[in-house]
């Protein structure tokens, strides 16, 4: 049976989003099902398994049985105010609740043109959709947060980008998709309504365990730079690259929201820049923390009419909280290094140890994921994958030398399962993945999906090598 949706966004002030339903495509496909996320939601398996599912996600139901709607928010997009952006390809199904009482946001990316849509076709190529699916889901596999995938359709129609390509639709869940350009639409209306029930609805969602007597704006202001922070120190940890830190891709949760041109890092470099649009690398590696604190500030901005009635309280107040982000991002991304090293993060291992490492990755090109995964292997005396990775590093001979004088005595490990990841999502692989999808083969995205979010821990070279030279990928694209 099909799910019983709520529908709370349509109770906020009426200006936060419109009506408007999915456009039926011809052939909806569901070429990937997230079976144990569909439990989680208590979605009933064998009408998600059939094609009813399929077309009420591909939106080829009859429209009575959508009351969905598109969200309205603003953004700074490369810094540049946008005062009307909202969801021009991404529709707001409505709500379920889960066995633990969590409330989730199913939203289709791709289902059509909305109000929003600004000459848009609101429709989604089959690649954008099936690199989100991949990357996060493999995020939160990772404990990194993130807006999760349910299922990933084709719609048996074509899209026009550069070239003509499949379309697809993705079914994004999340507690909510309310970004800081949200509160930024809202703002720049002096609609005080539509940013208070905001800050109701993001701490419902996101931080429903704060006492309700304590949910404030400036709370709130709190939290999010706390979350966000460690977001990007995560970030970090992985050699990740969200590659489009706009505003209106900020979470007021603190997840990875609106995987565009999104890549990880393969060899190390500091100043790593991925998406073509990014010419300037705005939001090249080592930028993200500094970028993330501007887009904290706007969204503090965005908040000042809540904080205090008094203008200049109101901004010694939000300039008082975003004090505190540098060296909240700087305890995160020491802790979580010191761990990847196995290291006591007390012992300020981040400045002596870390970052010294990666300048050696940087000057000796080495893959950031396996030197981490090799550095481990070292110290857990695992001699197999040891074996492994040094058929995979050139660069072995120095990152033994690093582990004999920093590492050797002090690191150590929990017992059980590996530290750092052995296989990420590889930019050469989700390409290869995508080219066959692109001509009706999915079998390389069903083994890719096993590899990376099944139960494997057996590996192969092929499976977590770096990309060769003639599969090198220095420029990934939105897709939009
Ligand atoms: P992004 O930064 O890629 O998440 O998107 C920026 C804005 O462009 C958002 O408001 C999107 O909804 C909108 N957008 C992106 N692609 C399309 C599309 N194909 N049709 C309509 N709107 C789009
Ligand atoms: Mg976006």
């Amino acid at each position: 049976m099909q799910p019983l949706l709520a529908h709370n966004y349509s109770d906020l002030p009426a200006s936060l989003s419109s009506a408007c339903s999915p456009t039926p495509v011809k052939a909806p496909f569901l070429f990937a099902s997230n079976k144990s996320l569909a439990e989680t939601l208590g979605i009933d398996l064998d009408w998600f398994a059939a094609a009813d599912a399929a077309e009420f996600f591909g939106g080829s139901s009859a429209h009575e049985r959508y009351q969905s709607r598109a969200t309205a928010y603003a953004g700074f997009q490369f810094g540049q105010y946008n005062p009307q952006l909202g969801d021009g390809r991404a529709l707001l199904l409505g709500e379920l609740q889960d066995v633990a009482g969590q409330t989730w946001e199913i939203q289709l990316k791709g289902a059509g043109p909305t109000p929003f849509s600004r000459g848009g076709d609101g429709r989604s190529a089959i690649g954008p959709v099936i690199r989100e699916y991949l990357i996060s889901e493999w995020m939160h596999s990772q404990s990194v947060p993130t807006t999760r995938a349910l299922g990933a359709l084709t719609t048996g129609e074509p899209v026009v980008r550069d070239r003509i390509l499949p379309g697809g639709i993705l079914i994004r869940v999340a507690p909510s998709h309310i970004r800081f350009g949200s509160f930024q639409y809202a703002a720049a209306r002096q609609d005080n309504d539509a940013l208070n029930a905001l800050v109701a609805l993001s701490f419902e969602r996101h931080y429903p365990t704060h006492p309700p007597a304590h949910r404030t704006a400036s709370t709130l202001l709190e939290l999010v730079i706390d979350r966000t922070a460690e977001l990007v120190a995560r970030w970090f940890s992985l050699g990740f690259i969200h590659g489009v830190m706009n505003t209106d891709n900020m979470s007021v949760g603190g997840l990875t929201i609106d995987y565009g041109p999104c890549a990880f890092q393969d060899d190390f470099q500091w100043k790593r820049v991925f998406s073509s649009i990014d010419t300037r690398g705005r939001y090249r590696f080592d930028n993200q923390p500094p970028v993330a604190l501007w887009n904290l500030a706007r969204f503090a901005e965005s908040l000042l009419p809540l904080l205090d009635d008094n203008e200049s309280a109101a901004i010694s107040l939000a300039e008082q909280a975003l004090t505190n982000f540098e060296s909240q991002f700087n305890a995160y991304r020491d802790a979580i290094f010191a761990q990847k090293l196995g290291l006591d993060s007390t012992l300020g291992s981040y400045d002596r140890i870390c970052q010294p490492l990666l300048n050696l990755l940087q000057e000796s090109r080495a893959d950031f994921t396996l030197s981490f995964a090799y550095l481990e292997a070292l110290t857990r005396s695992n001699t197999e994958r040891v074996t492994l990775l040094e058929r995979l590093l050139p660069q072995q001979d120095k990152l033994k030398a690093f582990w004999r004088t920093h590492l050797a005595e002090d690191a150590a490990y929990p017992q059980t399962g590996a530290t750092n990841p052995l296989r990420i999502p590889r930019n050469h692989q989700i390409e290869q993945v995508i080219k066959a999808a692109e001509t009706g083969d999915f079998a390389p995205f069903s083994a890719l999906e096993r590899a990376l979010l099944g139960e494997t821990s057996e590996y192969s070279e092929e499976d977590i090598r770096g990309p060769k030279p003639q599969e090198w990928l220095n420029r990934t694209f939105c897709g939009t």
